[in-house]
């Protein structure tokens, strides 16, 4: 079968980084990491696991951001190669292992990424597993599986980005029959931003501010919403396809930081003050009560501690490897800043269950819907194109895309 594969050596990851400079389509050229290949089917790896035939499979910032070789080198240990992309899946169950228990061949699925020790056969298990929140499992790289945080970041599970690949029973979400594939391949994606919603949950009247309106931005307000939060967002976003879709979501404010000065408006809308120190940028004392930085970069997250009004809480979801932060405005105001990565268990309607299973309900009651944000679908033999869109979303007028499998 065809997989659309990431392989690491340093040879392509020296050259890809250089000739990237003068060619961005070097990042998806023969000399580069990605390339589709032919790999075999893969096979049960034990009674707990299932063979998933790929449906849809999401495009994620993630994947681009190992193509275009912008992860911090910091995750390396934690990924093995070569691996088959595709996290964000609607598959269909193919096999099922012996000791596999209420899903049968048929049924749609789709997963939970992370390979926490559940997964890895990790008999003790560390703290955050035990606490429900395995995305920040601290045995990626342990067990018996190769190292890799989620599926489609692991040599040994393979993606969605191929036309089988395997999961382990605890990572399997059964699809309710009214949902299409379409709504559970944007279930991970919603997730990544529902769950830090859920963790810093805003309060009634606050001041909300959204940093990017992207795939996730665009869900942390979707998801303010649909949980029936009554409190004002404000979301900066450059795009304006993204900027329309803020205000669809329920963005009350939408900030166009290259036509307008973010610090006025901002300081209109959350009644803050503006002070301009000699050589440093503008900062606003009594601004946004949380801010959601969906971005990540050194820009934004500066940007966030210098809107942030005292005592408020910044949540950090967008991943880049950054240059300089300036924390001054974290000890002057007081800041709490919590960092997030995927999704665990939540308490919803007084009840623990996983993130998913809250995004799927939400789902089922019309309170959310995410698939009109998915503007392009590609076959997989369509990588290289999928590639360049996703490095222009703009110029492309991209929001979210998919591989669609359903030929392979
Ligand atoms: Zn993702
Ligand atoms: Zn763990």
């Amino acid at each position: 079968m065809k997989a659309v594969q990431f392989d690491f050596s340093v040879a392509r990851y020296a050259y890809t980084r250089i000739a990237s400079r003068f060619n961005p389509r070097e990042y998806y050229g023969p000399r580069s990491c990605v390339s589709l290949r032919d790999v075999p089917e893969p096979r049960l790896r034990g009674p707990e696991w299932l063979v998933l035939r790929s449906v849809f499979s999401g495009f994620c910032g993630s994947d681009l951001g190992a193509i275009t070789l912008h992860d911090s080198p910091t995750t390396q240990p934690f990924t093995s190669f070569p691996f088959t992309f595709g996290h964000e899946n609607a598959s269909v169950v193919e096999e099922v292992g012996n000791s596999v228990s209420g899903v049968s061949v048929g049924q749609r699925v789709t997963i939970i990424p992370p390979l926490g020790c559940r997964v890895r056969g990790i008999e003790t298990m560390c703290a955050p597993c035990r606490s429900g929140y395995n995305a920040i499992c601290e045995n990626f790289a342990e067990g018996n599986l190769s190292p890799g945080t989620n599926t489609g970041f692991c040599r040994d599970t393979g993606g969605g980005w191929s036309k089988y690949y395997l999961a382990h029973e605890s990572q399997i979400v059964k699809i309710p029959e009214s949902l299409t594939n379409e709504q559970a391949c944007m279930i991970e994606n919603l997730c990544s931003a529902l769950y830090p919603v859920m963790r810093a949950m805003p309060e009634e009247g606050e001041n909300v501010l959204v940093m990017g309106c992207g795939p996730i931005g665009l869900g942390v307000i979707a998801s303010i919403r649909a949980l029936g939060v009554k409190c004002h967002i404000t979301a900066i976003e450059p795009a304006e396809l993204n900027r329309c879709k803020a205000k669809e979501k329920g963005a009350d404010e939408v900030i166009d930081p290259s036509s307008e000065s973010i610090y006025e408006r901002a300081s209109k809308i959350a009644g803050g003050k503006i002070y301009k120190p000699i050589l440093e940028k503008h900062i606003l004392m009594g601004g946004f009560d949380r801010i959601f930085d969906c971005v990540g970069s050194t820009d934004t997250i500066n940007l966030s501690f210098r809107l942030a009004g005292g005592g408020a809480t910044m949540v950090l979801i967008g991943i880049q490897v950054t240059g300089k932060i300036d924390w001054t405005p974290v000890w002057m105001k007081g800041l709490r800043v919590i960092g997030n990565l995927g999704y665990g268990e939540v308490v919803y309607e007084g009840e623990r269950t996983h993130c998913f299973n809250v995004a799927i309900d939400l789902i089922l009651k019309g309170k959310i819907d995410m698939t009109d944000l998915i503007t392009h679908r590609f076959s997989i033999e369509e990588y290289k194109r999928a590639v360049e869109v996703n490095t222009n979303k703009a110029k492309y007028g991209a929001i979210k895309t998919i591989f669609d499998l359903t030929d392979q």
